[in-house]
């Protein structure tokens, strides 16, 4: 049995920013069923500790890193049997907040000491020095947060091999020189080959130079991140490692998500009765105080900043609302996008709803009560939300980028046999408005709607296939090793 630790930042129910804590559990999981031994290391964040005490889990090993008294602790992802790892250190992990940032939305201080901290840890449990029985083949890394994790590993012989995912290459933990000097890392790294970046420290670039294998969340993100357009700088690092990349389309956990037993539904429908969606749509609409108006429904989900193409979004919605369009709006975010989202709520009661915040419950109620999901993203890594919304008969309306052309197929390309949803090229608010409208001309025609509905419900975007890719991929990195 392959034995892998799978270090990531986030992790799902624990704690989520965003679609890696999601990948963090579900991928683990489908792994594990492949017969892969995957095990998961997280840094002990308050809830994450708190979960574990409460099932009665213990303390396993006790050590020092540093100037830091460090303890891992042993439990399980709730929900599942997969075997997960607290990095407890209370100094850099008990903290409120969310991983990253304090609750005024600003990044914690000494983020790199902290990531660095849980990089060390992983590194000593890879190889064997964190007093525990269990020693991986292979560590896969997932983002900046675990970019130092294949640099420490680097010399030493017979370690494991590593992978490094890339879940959004936007984010890449950037820190300046001094920052650098005080993680006492090798002067020897400091160069544009290694980890400097124009002149900063770049946790990603530790992980993309010295990880055995690269991947990313889709095939069309391995393609874009090597243009300029695309790279955030990181382009031609990533172009000088093109052999070494992939894509692999991310799945989504097809239990969580399923429109038949969705416990955070009241009624629950399928491909081939469909009947029950009106009636999330209606009580969708009830609980969110808009009117029962029979005109298109249009949701979006995410997070309220650049990438997501809120901008976009904010310029079109008047013009759809006055077409008689209702909107169903979760997020949050920069403060410049909730402003005037709900500027526009307040202007347009009853057609437009605007929840600020997080919550799951009404993710998935938004999910099933629409007709349409919006997600104009200026670039999408993978995305979830496209293939949640597939998967509940909202048919979705996305920017043709990364994993969203991977996932939604537009009938203009393939006629309505294949295509469950509308793509637009062009990066502009003009073209989301085209697409949008090409969209509620076809909604008007049930037939056709139906025939794109049940194209999404049907597919498969469980991690069945897509986590044996990566078993693949963990197979090709350990036989190269053996070989070395
Ligand atoms: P990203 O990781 O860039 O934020 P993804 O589409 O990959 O985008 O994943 C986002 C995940 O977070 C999805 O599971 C989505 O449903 C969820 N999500 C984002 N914002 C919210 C929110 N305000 N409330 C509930 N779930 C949210």
């Amino acid at each position: 049995m392959i034995r892998v630790l799978f270090a990531t930042s986030e992790v799902y129910p624990l704690v989520k920013t965003g679609g890696l804590a999601d990948v963090s559990a579900s991928l683990p999981e489908a792994l594990c069923r492949l017969q892969y031994d995957v095990q998961i290391l997280l840094p002990g964040y308050p809830a994450a500790i708190k979960a574990a005490r409460e099932a009665g889990s213990r303390q396993k090993s006790r050590f020092r890193v540093g100037q830091y008294e460090v303890s891992l602790w042993q439990t399980r992802l709730p929900g599942t049997a997969v075997t997960l790892w607290l990095v407890d250190c209370p100094p850099l992990f008990e903290r409120a907040g969310n991983p990253y940032q304090n609750e005024k939305g600003q990044d914690w201080w000494d983020n790199a000491h902290r990531f660095e901290l849980f990089g060390k840890v992983g590194a000593m449990m890879a190889v064997g020095e964190a007093g525990l029985g269990w020693r991986p083949d292979l560590v896969h890394c997932n983002d900046w947060q675990t970019g130092l994790i294949p640099v420490f590993l680097e010399h030493y012989p017979n370690r494991p091999g590593t992978v490094f995912t890339i879940h959004n290459l936007a984010y890449q933990g950037l820190f300046p020189h001094e920052t650098f000097r005080s993680l006492g890392l090798p002067d020897s790294l400091w160069n544009m080959h290694q980890l400097e970046f124009y002149g900063q420290l770049s946790f990603i670039k530790g992980g993309l130079v010295f990880s055995d294998r690269i991947t990313t969340v889709s095939p069309g993100y391995a393609q874009e991140i090597q243009t300029p357009e695309f790279g955030n700088g990181l382009d031609g690092v990533l172009r000088q490692r093109q052999q070494y990349l992939t894509g692999i389309l991310n799945g989504i956990d097809t239990r969580v998500w399923n429109p038949e037993e969705d416990p955070q539904l009241a009624f629950h429908y399928g491909a081939d009765y469909l009947e029950n969606k009106a009636q999330c749509r209606a009580s969708l609409e009830r609980e969110l105080g808009l009117d029962v108006s029979g005109g298109p429904l249009l949701g979006f989900i995410g997070r309220l900043v650049e990438q997501k193409g809120v901008d976009w979004l904010i310029a079109v919605i008047p013009e759809l609302l006055e077409r008689g369009c209702q909107f169903a709006l979760l997020g949050s975010g920069e403060t410049v996008y909730e402003e005037a989202l709900k500027a526009l709520a307040r202007q347009w009661p009853g057609q437009m709803s605007l929840t600020l915040g997080y919550d799951e419950g009404l993710s998935h109620r938004i999910t099933a009560g629409c007709d349409i999901f919006l997600m104009p993203s200026r670039f999408e890594p993978c995305g979830l939300n496209q293939m949640y919304s597939l998967r509940y008969g909202t048919v979705p309306v996305v920017h043709a980028v990364g994993g969203l052309s991977d996932t939604v197929i537009d009938p203009q390309e393939t006629g309505f046999g294949k295509a469950n949803g509308f793509r637009f090229k062009d990066a502009s608010e003009r073209a989301l408005l085209a697409a949008v409208d090409r969209a509620l001309k076809h909604f008007r025609n049930r037939k056709s709607w139906r025939q794109l509905q049940r194209n999404g419900m049907v597919a498969d975007y469980s991690w069945k296939k897509r986590a044996r890719n990566y078993g693949d991929l963990y197979l090709d990195v350990l036989k190269e090793r053996e070989n070395q």
